[in-house]
């Protein structure tokens, strides 16, 4: 007997439930994408318990006849594709005809649909992949599909269900971003009844984005059109610089109208706005690629959000250079040509007239004033190392940032502005002898080594970190991580003890939330409350920010909003409540830290060193990193050769 067996249709069909059904929102990203091939210009999606119990997915599409209504559920049925060219040359956002007979084989579902041209509607129900009944019925033209009981008899996968919460979430995400691809269709969805997105067809992508987001992000929004021939168009919006994000969330990427999740768009996007975000941080981004199909294989994943470039490189830099021209439109950035140049100088405002200090004010500083001769030295030094560097004599920093966003840069003028900052040149000055690095020897230090009242600040080095003494040598503290230490214990302690303190805005902020988020503020909503926050709902998915803790300043309360809704990674979403309270905890205390680059009075450093070492773990950051570092009477003596 043969020991190899061609699997029975329907157990095939499980298994390629298993890669094109991956959760709830899959099954209505199939749905929708179904609706709109089929022409629809109007579409309602309603959900119950996350999907769970019922999705359903009414459309006024084209309908299908009876036969092609049964036909739809076989596997590899598909009236998109019919030769193996039409596969190289994909228009529709189905094409692999896997779809429907995978969801009908992990769930009960009953189809409801009727043309134009045929006056009956044709109903089918099947259940778990058997057909188990067809016939007659009534309605307009386009089709209803009713998911219900979605993995119900596939107990494995449907244990791997997160919480409704987070399932609700990813349906609320998916239709967004159907949403956005398709500002012409409108699109209706409700969960457990309660309405999560209303938009009637829009004129363009603005309007759509306005409709869904509100106008608060919408003002941020810079317009992107670029594109080369023969390689990609490109159109979209991209937030200015101050909107920012702590993760790619807010990144919506579409590539012939199909939402992708897709590396070379990422990374264009990125290299674009290399110069003015600083690492780590991310802008908000809707990018439509337009791309002749030739060029993508859009066959390379069963859920076909994934998509293979021909020529991947030449559409990263596309996108790159789109980019680049929106910020330098906007005046944010100087010019085009330069713009390699300033790679690595920090985003200037062209508004705003404090320009960054000159580096050379950044040396040491003891008791918190900077004695005048050693910023007069610094002086000396910076200078001579950009003699040293180009030659001649330089312009001051900052008066070559105000120029060159007037004029071209000149080579001379780009080449001043490209200096390294003095403390990256120290090695270079010629008349110093190098100095041993203390890299090797300083390390992160153990907390049984601390006693508050033995050590000493002395002062601060590069307003950034405080330079400490006690019996065992030299202490280097953080002083960004060490504040937010201290305030993400208060905060944690809040859970059991009285609320913190709060206090009120002037004016309250207004946030727009976008569908996705307003499911995740549900969830925190109480937690944010607990920490010094006074919230109000109010009309629809906007919110109002009344009062904030006492330690963020005001100016904070926007973007910390913004991030602590990003943040709560999509998975600890259905995670238990405590560690979403530590998200939260650490994301508040992130923001309201002072800052690094902040002169420091010597009561405020004493008063942090107090500070830390009754927090609950004063070596180390809620993220994990080293706060102190110590260098030991013992390593400096062996440093100096003295042992
Ligand atoms: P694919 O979309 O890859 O072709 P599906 O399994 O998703 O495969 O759907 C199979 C076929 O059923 C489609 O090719 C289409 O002809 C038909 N179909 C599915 N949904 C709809 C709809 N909402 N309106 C009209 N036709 C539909
Ligand atoms: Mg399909």
């Amino acid at each position: 007997m043969n020991k190899i067996k061609a699997l029975p249709d329907n157990l095939a069909n499980q298994i390629a439930a298993g890669e094109v059904v991956e959760r709830p929102a899959s099954v209505i990203k199939e749905l929708v994408e179904n609706s709109i091939d089929a022409g629809a210009t109007r579409l309602q999606i309603d959900v119950e318990l996350g999907g769970r119990r019922l999705m359903r997915v009414q459309d006024d599409g084209e309908g299908m006849t009876r036969d092609d209504a049964i036909l739809a559920f076989e596997r590899h049925a598909t009236s998109k594709i019919r030769t193996a060219e039409d596969l190289a040359r994909i228009g529709t956002l189905g094409f692999r005809g896997e779809a429907l007979a995978s969801i009908a084989s992990v769930a009960k579902v009953e189809l409801l649909t009727k043309t134009e041209s045929i006056l009956a509607a044709t109903q089918v129900t099947i259940e778990g992949g058997r057909l188990v009944d067809v016939r007659d019925a009534a309605r307009d033209t386009g089709t209803t599909i009713f998911i219900r009981d979605l993995f119900f008899n596939t107990p494995a996968r449907r244990k791997f269900m997160r919480s409704e919460a987070t399932e609700n979430y990813h349906l609320a995400a998916i239709v967004t971003h159907y949403a956005l691809a398709h500002p012409e269709i409108a699109f209706t969805m409700t969960n457990n009844g309660r309405e999560v997105l209303r938009v009637s067809p829009a004129t363009d992508l603005r309007e759509r984005a306005f409709q869904i987001f509100g106008g608060n992000l919408l003002e941020s929004l810079l317009p992107v059109s670029g594109g080369r021939e023969y390689v990609a168009r490109v159109s979209g919006f991209v937030s200015a610089p101050r909107e920012r994000r702590t993760t790619r969330d807010a990144q919506y990427f579409f590539v012939n109208k199909r939402f992708v999740r897709d590396k070379t768009i990422a990374g264009g996007l990125l290299e674009g706005f290399r110069s003015v975000l600083p690492h780590g941080v991310y802008p908000v981004a809707f990018l439509f690629v337009d791309i002749p199909v030739e060029e993508i294989d859009v066959n390379v994943h069963p859920a076909k959000t994934e998509i293979r470039f021909r020529r991947g490189e030449a559409v990263k830099d596309v996108i790159a250079e789109a980019i680049r021209s929106a910020l330098a439109k906007a005046g944010i950035t100087a010019d085009l040509r330069a713009e390699s140049r300033f790679e690595t100088e920090p985003y200037v405002p062209v508004t705003s007239p404090p320009l960054s200090p000159p580096p050379e004010q950044s040396g040491i500083q003891f008791g918190g004033e900077a004695p005048k001769t050693q910023q007069q030295v610094g002086h000396h030094v910076h200078a001579a190392a950009v003699n040293a560097f180009s030659g001649k004599l330089p312009p001051d920093p900052a008066s070559a940032h105000a120029e060159s966003r007037e004029v071209l840069p000149t080579a001379e003028l780009v080449e001043a502005i490209s200096v390294p900052e003095p403390r990256r040149t120290a090695s270079g000055y010629a008349e110093l002898p190098p100095v041993d690095s203390a890299a090797r020897i300083s390390k992160p230090i153990d907390i049984e080594d601390l006693s508050a009242s033995k050590i000493h600040p002395l002062g601060q080095l590069h307003e950034s970190f405080i330079i400490a003494v006690d019996d065992e040598g030299l202490l280097l503290i953080d002083q960004h991580v060490a504040h937010e230490r201290i305030l993400f214990d208060k905060y944690r302690k809040s859970e059991t003890a009285r609320p913190i303190e709060s206090q009120n805005l002037l004016l309250p902020e207004t946030i727009d939330l976008s569908p996705a988020q307003s499911e995740a503020f549900q969830l925190i909503e109480n937690d944010l409350e607990q920490l010094g926050f006074g919230l109000m709902r109010l009309s629809g998915r906007t919110v109002a920010i009344k009062s904030i803790p006492t330690d963020l300043p005001p100016s904070e309360a926007r973007n910390l909003f913004a991030e602590i809704l990003d943040t709560i990674e999509l998975e600890k979403r259905g995670s238990p409540k405590s560690t979403l309270r530590a998200d939260i905890a650490a994301s508040l205390a992130c923001k309201a830290a002072i800052k690094i680059n902040m002169k420091l009075t010597p009561e405020k450093m004493r008063w942090l060193i107090d500070r830390l070492l009754i927090t609950t773990s004063p070596t180390t950051c809620p993220h994990g990193r080293p706060i102190i570092l110590r260098l030991s009477m013992k390593d400096i003596e062996r440093g100096f050769h003295r042992t």
